[in-house]
């Protein structure tokens, strides 16, 4: 870069803080990967409030050393820029932690048995929640199944009295039991909603399988459950869900999380703890409420880099079809292994056209959730068509969250349209083994979880974890965007593989771009907000093998050290 005269003055401003000020905080000894390509690599940080005050080597950043400076030796550790989740669910996170967890289960039986054990401790009347099942992941499947779900029967007689719902890992789908059908009133005659299926028995009979917006029958009952309950209660739960997503966040690092779907009620009780100086994850808000409501009320809760920037509320989230698993997902041609369907439109796209049209004119990013191929470009038309009538929405970087399976022609539209894929690693390596099965091989090959095509292209990557849908463990999604390596040790098309490098981008300066701040966060130099994290092993050089073992030492979040393992 050439010389210039605002480049020449921040020199000299960097030099005048540097010089007439000490730091807060001084850490040295690191093996610090800066993510700044002027200075990639570093020894040591200096940190004064909330902010990088300079990055160098240990004689430099001991010059900013005074009498109340406090020092932290990083005994060599690899020392990187905070992590940031760009697709995951904060509350979801918090809840799973307090439901129960089936992601490890084997089997149906394994699952009933679970609940069977809850029923015991749980006061009648009550809800038994968990989620994370996935039949697939089973090594057989019970007896009796219904279109290769469980059905609920074994799961009603061990549980008469409590309604139980249970979400299947892709979070488009749930199984209850007959307890929580007879509170929604469901009975045989009950007909599909819209965008949504019941799976049934050959008699007609709900089997106790929910698919998307048909789980809203059962779960709306439980919403009203739980807002029957005392406003301080609620309060009481929600608080102590937000401070088990916030440890969970710290432990592994990441210190700011893209939230893929909050309500108007959230963002107020974000606000309230926010204000108090409580919230110790920097959140960056997807507002998901039904369109009419968000056409009245989303622009009062507007919010740019609030609260020392510990929230940000400035794009909605809207569904185009569901998940893949579930054959949710909307395709342009049919499952291949089941020819009758193509999938679900979960919102019509009038909806989603109005609403990215009030998205535009309200300066707010749209991030669509679209996976099957379909889905995607039907979100590419409208976003296209959007930009085409003015040409400065391409800079609005709205998301499409997900990007899963492509038709080969719509993946350099991301680049050209400036639209942002954000897709998560991890899904392609657990989804991996039965992909294939739902789409076929080719469809496979050429268009799920295209990464490196899509960089190829010119398109923005931002990479999440979707928590709670999978483990929330940045370390295990870094190695899943830089292998494709499935469990069973085979690669998925490996040729879409990322480069370290690349990967350590996706999950901290692309994930920032991703909400408009990349000037905050997301590199280690001076003046940009000192969230920092410190692991026990080097992602850029440590064996493949050894990376989704990663553990974190130190998180600092605004130069605050949150979390020391
Ligand atoms: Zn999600």
């Amino acid at each position: 870069m050439k010389p210039n005269i605002s480049h020449f003055l921040s020199v000299v401003l960097i030099f005048l803080i540097a010089g007439c000020s000490e730091a807060d905080l001084v850490l040295l000894n690191g093996n610090v990967v800066t993510l700044n390509p002027d200075q990639p690599v570093a020894q040591a940080i200096a940190i004064k409030d909330d902010r990088i005050l300079q990055v160098g080597s240990n004689a430099e950043i001991k010059k900013l050393v005074g009498l109340t400076t406090r020092l932290v030796d990083l005994d060599g550790q690899f020392t990187m820029p905070g992590i940031i989740d760009a697709h995951a669910h904060f509350l979801g996170v918090g809840q799973a932690r307090q439901r129960l967890d089936f992601s490890e289960t084997q089997s149906w039986a394994e699952v009933v048995q679970l609940v069977a054990e809850a029923v015991k401790t749980t006061p009648k009347g009550q809800w038994i929640l968990g989620r994370g099942w996935h039949q697939e992941k089973w090594p057989a499947l019970p007896d009796v199944t219904a279109e290769g779900y469980p059905v609920h029967n074994t799961l009603s007689a061990f549980s008469p009295d409590h309604p139980v719902m249970l979400g299947h890992a892709s979070g488009h789908g749930i199984m209850v039991n007959a307890k929580a059908m007879e509170m929604a009133g469901i009975r045989s005659a009950t007909a599909d909603p819209e965008g949504g299926r019941m799976v049934r028995l050959a008699d007609g009979q709900p089997s106790g399988i929910f698919l998307e917006n048909a789980g809203l029958l059962i779960s709306n009952v439980y919403e009203q459950w739980f807002k029957n309950l005392k406003t301080a209660e609620r309060e009481a739960i929600w608080q102590r869900t937000v401070a088990l997503a916030s440890e969970s966040c710290l432990r592994l690092g990441i210190t700011s999380f893209h939230d893929a779907g909050s309500t108007f009620e959230d963002v107020a009780m974000y606000k309230k703890l926010a204000a108090f100086g409580q919230l110790k994850t920097r959140l960056y808000l997807m507002l998901l409420e039904p369109n009419y409501k968000l056409l009245k009320n989303g622009q009062k809760n507007r919010l740019i880099d609030g609260y020392h920037h510990f929230l940000t509320v400035r794009a909605v989230k809207q569904y185009m079809d569901g998940a893949l698993g579930s054959r949710g997902a909307w395709l342009l041609e049919p499952y291949s292994d089941m020819p009758e369907t193509r999938g679900l439109n979960v919102t019509a796209l009038d909806s989603v056209r109005q609403l990215a049209g009030w998205a535009a004119e309200n300066e707010f990013q749209v991030c669509t959730h679209a996976i099957g191929d379909r889905a995607n470009r039907e979100v590419l038309d409208i976003y296209e068509a959007v930009i085409d009538q003015d040409p400065k929405n391409s800079a609005r970087r709205w998301r499409i969250e997900h990007a899963q399976h492509l038709q080969p022609q719509d993946i350099p539209r991301f680049g050209k349209l400036g639209v942002i894929a954000s897709m998560q690693g991890i899904h392609c390596t657990s989804d991996g083994p039965w992909v294939a099965k739902r789409i076929g091989q080719e469809r496979a090959e050429n268009g799920a979880y295209v990464w490196r095509s899509l960089i190829d292209s010119g398109a923005h990557f931002a990479n999440g974890t979707d928590a709670p849908v999978e483990r929330l463990n940045p370390f295990e999604n870094f190695y899943a965007l830089i292998t494709r390596q499935m469990k069973d040790g085979e690669a998925f098309y490996s040729g879409q593989c990322l480069t370290r490098d690349e990967a350590l981008q996706a999950m901290t300066v692309w994930a920032a771009y991703a909400a408009f701040e990349e000037n905050l966060k997301g590199k280690l130099q001076p003046g940009m907000l000192a969230d920092i994290t410190v692991l026990d092993r080097n992602l850029l050089t440590a064996d493949a093998e050894r990376i989704p073992a990663t553990q974190v030492l130190k998180t600092f979040v605004g130069g605050r050290l949150l979390y020391e393992k």
